[in-house]
């Protein structure tokens, strides 16, 4: 789940990362009151930030600076009237504006293969590490994190001098190094990305410039699997990062992931769904879908994974592969009636319940007139064939 920049400020502010202040707004007039407030604080200018889902939000026009506050009502109102990259800005950040002295780029990330927590920096900040990786691999430092021992202050170290922060900063950017572990491991995140982390001028109290190093963008991936350990953060989930079949399958609990064929596959148990996808694919077809719907899947649910299947206009037959263990095969039957009933277009459904209550199972779709299979093989041969045969009329 990837979450805004302004929530992701605030994680890290809850675990002592250096971020300059900042408000959220969803409208002009909210940001304008916002930006007077950052004025009278003593700021020249104030940044406003589109918050969407997307990075390059700075290119695209979402990151812009203003000198008083008719000039942020008004830029506020025109990232709010944009879309980048096809997704409506909803809502901006604002807050004074930081006098950047110098961009880097500090990251961690989950290293799967390595089974620890990556972290990588570079003194080429601002741009997207991406195009670092190409042009100039040897411009990023990375570093493991000890899964038990965590970072330890020599890898901080090691880290903060290859970026070229050994002087002044040195101290500042090994606590960020080490707070973006404890970020990582406090909310299960998978990444936990500063770019940039900037060296920044400011004035103290006496009048003074002081220079400072802080986040002045953060993006925070949270691994979707540890998210029930987090129930807090589900809060902070936005509408518009998940795909509309997607969140429908976890309101329904159903396990659901689109793929590419033209057979819908409804099954339980995420052994046999797969199972069932290859014998599509040994008998001629492609699968429209992966498709678990749990144990015990009762009529309601089965309900929802009919709409998600047929929501693919792709799909043009439909493969159903229950075996009754926990799930009883005629609560999966009255699903299945149930959804016909409702649902939005005719296609070709071939069904297969056996285990707990296939007896009843098979008496009520007789009755409804579907087309029922004995074994798998057969199931899967007929699904092949109804899609090619529909394919064809088409
Ligand atoms: P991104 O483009 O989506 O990654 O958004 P960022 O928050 O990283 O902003 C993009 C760029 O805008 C940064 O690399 C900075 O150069 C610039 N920027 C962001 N915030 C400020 C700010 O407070 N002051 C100034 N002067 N520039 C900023
Ligand atoms: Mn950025």
């Amino acid at each position: 789940m990837k979450i805004q920049e302004a929530d992701a400020k605030s994680l890290l502010v809850a675990q002592g990362l250096p971020v300059p202040a900042w408000e959220v707004a969803d409208a002009t007039e909210e940001a304008r009151l916002a930006a007077e407030r950052f004025f009278a604080g003593g700021a020249q200018q104030v940044v406003i930030k589109a918050q969407v889902l997307v990075g390059g939000r700075g290119k695209a026009g979402g990151v812009k600076l203003a000198g008083f506050p008719d000039q942020a009502a008004l830029i506020a109102g025109a990232i709010l009237g944009m879309e980048i990259k096809g997704i409506p800005v909803r809502k901006i950040l604002i807050g004074p504006a930081a006098d950047i002295v110098k961009e880097f780029y500090m990251s961690a990330v989950l290293d799967r293969a390595a089974g620890r927590i990556l972290l990588m920096g570079s003194s080429e900040g601002g741009v997207e590490i991406e195009q670092v990786a190409a042009a100039d691999p040897a411009a990023i430092v990375r570093v493991h994190a000890d899964p038990l021992l965590g970072l330890r202050d020599f890898q901080a170290r090691q880290l903060a001098f290859a970026m070229g922060l050994g002087g002044a900063h040195l101290k500042a950017a090994v606590a960020i190094a080490r707070g973006l572990v404890t970020t990582m491991l406090a909310y299960d995140a998978d990444l936990v990305e500063i770019n940039p982390l900037a060296i920044v001028r400011e004035t103290d109290a006496g009048g003074a410039s002081v220079e400072r190093l802080v986040c002045l963008d953060a993006k925070i991936t949270l691994d979707d699997s540890a998210l029930p350990r987090h129930p807090e953060l589900e809060a902070l989930r936005d509408p518009d990062d998940e795909d509309p079949a997607d969140r429908e399958a976890r309101e329904a609990g159903l396990t659901f992931i689109k793929l590419d064929g033209t057979i819908g596959c409804m099954v339980n148990g995420a052994g046999l769904a797969m199972t069932t996808m290859d014998l599509v694919k040994r008998a001629g077809g492609e699968p429209a879908n992966f498709l678990d719907i749990g144990g015990g899947a009762r009529a309601d649910r089965v309900a929802a994974a009919m709409r998600l299947i047929l929501a693919d206009p792709k799909v043009n037959a439909i493969l159903v592969n229950i075996f009754g263990g926990i799930t009883r095969g005629d609560e999966v039957a009255r699903g299945l009636i149930e959804a016909r009933a409702v649902q939005e277009r005719e296609v070709p459904m071939i069904v297969r319940i056996v285990g707990t209550n296939a007896a009843e199972a098979a008496t009520l779709l007789q009755q409804a007139s579907f087309t029922t299979a004995a074994s798998l093989d057969d199931a899967a041969a007929m699904a092949v064939a109804a899609s090619r045969q529909a394919g064809t009329a088409a």
